[in-house]
């Protein structure tokens, strides 16, 4: 009879919903699968909403544990600190070592708060990732504004996720009965700058409309205390800064001794393997895909998932792997905190009440259709 294989996920992201979803598909293949995360997966696209107090941090949240072994796997809450490519090994956070035959990497992203001085270690400075930062911040402001406080909060990053929180940090307030005080600082002329140039007008409109200040060609060059310090010299009052500078690949893949991009992550082919390892599969924002530049975002790991699952099973089964063509255009929708929301489609863009409909609804079809998987086999 032959060995089992053992297939490792590390990260419960958006493609290893769907594998952890689909493990009894490789366990009748002869593989063992284990799933190691930390944590839980937090879902990013209720994460504004649920900063701005439409949804609540469980609405948010999907167990992985759960969800793999419902359907034949094993889950390991720990965390790996570096992987030996060579050896088919990893080493995890609380001493254990594990060996792999076949390896898949969904570890996500990170905000580097070293980019900006003064950053890094400044306990009122909450950078968006982890999402779960977003619902300790809703926490931490619930509790100051139940005091009578009102700080002064800066979001340095105007594109779709800053935007999204300034509007979401405003609702927020408006929930609690204070009064927001809410700066949006942007390096470039126009917020969201990749969306069609109406639809950045009337994100201006509708934010400023509301008291949110926005500053746009300001580059935040330093932290100092209550304050951020812009390229022109300018200082900004911020009692609590959020961080929305943009995401780089966790730095995880750096410690593979595989190819990587410094900011994109583990250089992959189109059957979503490294392009030195066929054994080690990676999918979501920790993967660059040699020959395209994808932006970091959820939508490219929900369309990976099916890819790296197939692709696994191939492997396991000595089948042709098949190539997963990234998208060019994709829906994007930005929940604005009051109901409504923005959606651009490549030039197209709209909104009001029906965009916001639209997104809570492909939303929640997301994460229900895993709760009823994880929910499958309990009885
Ligand atoms: C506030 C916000 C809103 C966003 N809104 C949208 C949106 O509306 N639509 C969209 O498409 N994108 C959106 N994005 C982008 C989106 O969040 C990311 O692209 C997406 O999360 C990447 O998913 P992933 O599957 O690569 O990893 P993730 O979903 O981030 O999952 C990574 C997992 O890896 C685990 N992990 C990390 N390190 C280790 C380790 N060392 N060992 C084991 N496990 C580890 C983590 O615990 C986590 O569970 C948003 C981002 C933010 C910050």
């Amino acid at each position: 009879m032959s060995r089992k294989r053992t297939v490792v996920l590390v990260g419960a992201g958006h493609a290893h919903l769907y594998v952890a979803a689909n493990a009894r598909e490789l366990c009748e293949r002869g593989a063992r699968v284990v799933l190691v995360d930390p944590d839980e997966f937090w879902y990013s696209g209720l994460a504004t909403g649920m900063l701005g107090g439409m949804y609540t941090s469980e609405d948010d949240r999907i167990d992985p544990r759960a969800l793999i072994t419902a359907n034949g796997g094993e889950f390991l809450r720990d965390r790996v600190e570096s992987i030996n490519s060579g050896r088919r090994s990893m080493h995890l956070t609380s001493g254990r070592e594990m060996a792999y035959d076949y390896l898949s990497l969904n570890v996500g992203s990170r905000v580097n708060n070293d980019l900006i001085p003064g950053m890094a270690g400044d306990s009122d400075v909450w950078p968006i990732k982890p999402i779960s930062n977003l619902w300790r911040l809703r926490q931490t402001l619930e509790v100051r504004y139940a005091g009578g406080e009102s700080p002064h909060l800066a979001v340095v990053g105007g594109g779709p996720t800053g935007s999204e929180i300034a509007a979401n940090l405003h609702a927020l307030a408006r929930r609690c009965g204070a009064q927001p005080r809410i700066t949006l600082l942007n390096s470039g002329e126009r917020l969201v700058g990749q969306a069609p140039a109406g639809a950045s007008r009337t994100l201006f409109r509708k934010l400023t409309k509301r008291g949110i200040k926005i500053e746009t060609h300001t580059r935040v060059t330093r932290r100092e205390p209550g304050t951020l310090v812009a390229n022109d010299g300018r200082r900004i009052e911020a009692d609590l800064v959020v961080l929305a500078i943009g995401l780089e690949a966790n730095p995880l893949v750096h410690k593979l001794g595989l190819p990587t991009d410094p900011c994109d992550g583990l250089r992959i082919n189109t059957y979503l393997h490294s392009i030195a390892d066929a054994r080690v599969f990676a999918a979501g924002d920790c993967a660059h895909m040699e020959g395209f530049h994808l932006p970091k975002l959820g939508v490219f790991g929900v369309k990976q998932a099916r890819f790296i699952h197939g692709n696994i099973l191939a492997s396991l089964t000595g089948e042709a792997l098949k190539n997963y063509e990234p998208q060019t255009r994709y829906l994007a929708i930005l929940n604005l905190g009051d109901g409504t929301a923005l959606s651009t489609w490549g030039p197209l863009w709209w909104n009001g009440h029906t965009s916001m409909w639209l997104k809570d609804w492909i939303d929640q079809r997301f994460l229900d259709g895993y709760r009823r998987a994880s929910a499958a086999n309990i009885h």
